[in-house]
């Protein structure tokens, strides 16, 4: 899938298409997945069009550590007490599909390791 400066997250982010939204705030946004690889498969973006994590810089700090504690927010809230995986895939051979930057919080089973 190709880069571009919009995605479905950026029409999900402006209600242009729907999804299961579960938090919002002014940096982020937490839906459900729609195509769950868990019991819990939460997505968190932030509303700043990041294609992926390998295009982050030093001036982004702020929103990459907002968006780990609105992960740990999401869980807590997902009532995950025992535990969940966050990921972060990262172009193509990470298996980047969506280019808009997002966390997976995958949840409510054992994982394995190390993952495919
Ligand atoms: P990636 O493979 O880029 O790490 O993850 C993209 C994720 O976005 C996939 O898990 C996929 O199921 C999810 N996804 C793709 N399109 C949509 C959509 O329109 N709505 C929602 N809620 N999730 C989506």
């Amino acid at each position: 899938m190709s880069e571009t400066t919009d995605t479905i997250f950026g029409k999900i982010i402006r209600r242009e298409i729907p999804a299961d939204i579960i938090y919002e705030d002014d940096l982020a946004l937490a839906f459900k997945d729609v195509n769950p690889q868990a019991p819990v498969h939460i997505l968190v973006i932030p509303k700043k069009p990041i294609a992926k994590l390998a295009d982050a810089e030093s001036q982004d700090r702020d929103v990459l550590g907002h968006l780990l504690l609105t992960a740990k927010h999401v869980a807590e809230q997902a009532g995950l007490t025992d535990g969940y995986r966050v990921v972060i895939n990262t172009g193509p051979d990470g298996g980047q599909t969506v280019y808009h930057l997002h966390l997976h919080i995958l949840g409510g089973r054992q994982m394995a390791w190390p993952p495919g």
